[in-house]
């Protein structure tokens, strides 16, 4: 397993491993793409680790199992979700499951990935299940933001932040893909120290719509023209497509709004950042990453994709208006 980047991360959790006090529940958080399943998946090793000396020492069986996923005792309830989604009954099946002892040793690891992307139904029956915790349960929770995750469940979860890696981690770690250090800079540009989008990128380019659809969403934006920023949106099919879109869009103000204000210097999403930083102020910018982030929240609770698709095109240019009005 190679981790590139993450330094700071690491360091939280080298430093809950040294005080002995290694929390029974963790959430990373950090942009989709950044890295948190692989992060995750070092930490459950240092839970199950056996070995000698520093954990994980990603030699023991159990390291070596969990880093294939095949350990029995680290579990992942988002695979066992029907459609892969998380919903209210296969959840509460998946915890009656955690009440028996682990198969093999002493603990058993729950990954539960995408806690943003769960219900509000979902999150009060997890948070059930987390209040009073089993001693031989673990909990690592991935998201890609905090904000739609319930406060009476972030209020039981110690929060570690994954960032994205700097040009020179991120140049090695797709030097393993094939990919040289020319375009490792361009697609730095792009996505920033982001390695898996980068690399989802590279892959298949053109199916990720919603990249797509999100960059057009914002050049239209920046041009002031609603009707190109609905075009794009439609090719949007599926919530989650909406979802990651509104992701990047996210994103895209909070770095335009950091760079507007002197605070960042626009390297990820480069020319998006700048364009959408010119075309407003500082306090538009600022609305339009509150809509967003609103929107974001809703995206799995809206049952018709593309009339929100729509919905969501209408309210990021109510809230730039809005903004420049005053
Ligand atoms: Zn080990």
């Amino acid at each position: 397993m190679e981790i590139y980047g993450k330094k700071r991360a690491l360091a939280a959790l080298g430093r809950f491993a040294q005080s002995g006090r290694f929390p029974h529940a963790l959430l990373l958080t950090g942009d989709s793409g950044i890295g948190k399943r692989v992060l995750a998946d070092y930490t459950a090793m240092m839970y199950m680790c056996t070995g000698e000396g520093r954990k994980p020492c990603m030699r023991c069986n159990e390291c070596r199992r969990t880093e294939q996923h095949i350990h029995p005792d680290v579990v992942y309830p988002l695979s066992v979700m029907e459609k892969g989604k998380y919903n209210a009954d296969d959840l509460r099946s998946f915890i009656a499951g955690c009440y028996i002892k682990p198969n093999d040793g002493d603990i058993r690891v729950c990954v539960f990935e995408a806690l943003d992307s769960m219900s509000v139904i979902c999150q009060n029956t997890l948070l059930k299940f987390i209040e009073e915790p089993l001693d031989f349960n673990r909990y690592i929770f991935t998201a890609d933001r905090k904000e739609p995750v319930l406060q009476t469940v972030l209020s039981r979860v110690t929060a570690v932040t994954v960032d994205a890696c700097d040009e020179k981690d991120f140049a090695a770690a797709l030097s393993g893909h094939g990919i040289d250090r020319s375009r490792a800079a361009e697609l730095f540009a792009r996505f920033g120290g982001n390695i898996g989008t980068a690399l989802k990128f590279e892959e298949n380019g053109d199916d990720m719509q919603y990249y797509h659809a999100a960059v057009k969403a914002c050049d239209a934006l920046a041009d002031k023209k609603e009707l190109d920023c609905l075009l794009a949106v439609s090719s949007l099919k599926t919530r989650e497509e909406v979802f990651a879109a509104l992701g990047i869009l996210t994103d895209i103000f909070a770095q335009a709004a950091a760079y507007k204000s002197g605070k960042g210097t626009a390297e990820k999403y480069m020319d998006r950042t700048k364009r959408i930083a010119s075309a407003y102020s500082l306090a538009a910018i600022t609305r339009m990453y509150d809509e967003a982030l609103r929107l974001y929240g809703m995206s799995f609770t809206n049952p018709n994709v593309k009339l929100f698709a729509a919905e969501c095109c209408g309210a990021l240019f109510d809230a730039a208006e809005s903004a420049n009005r005053r």
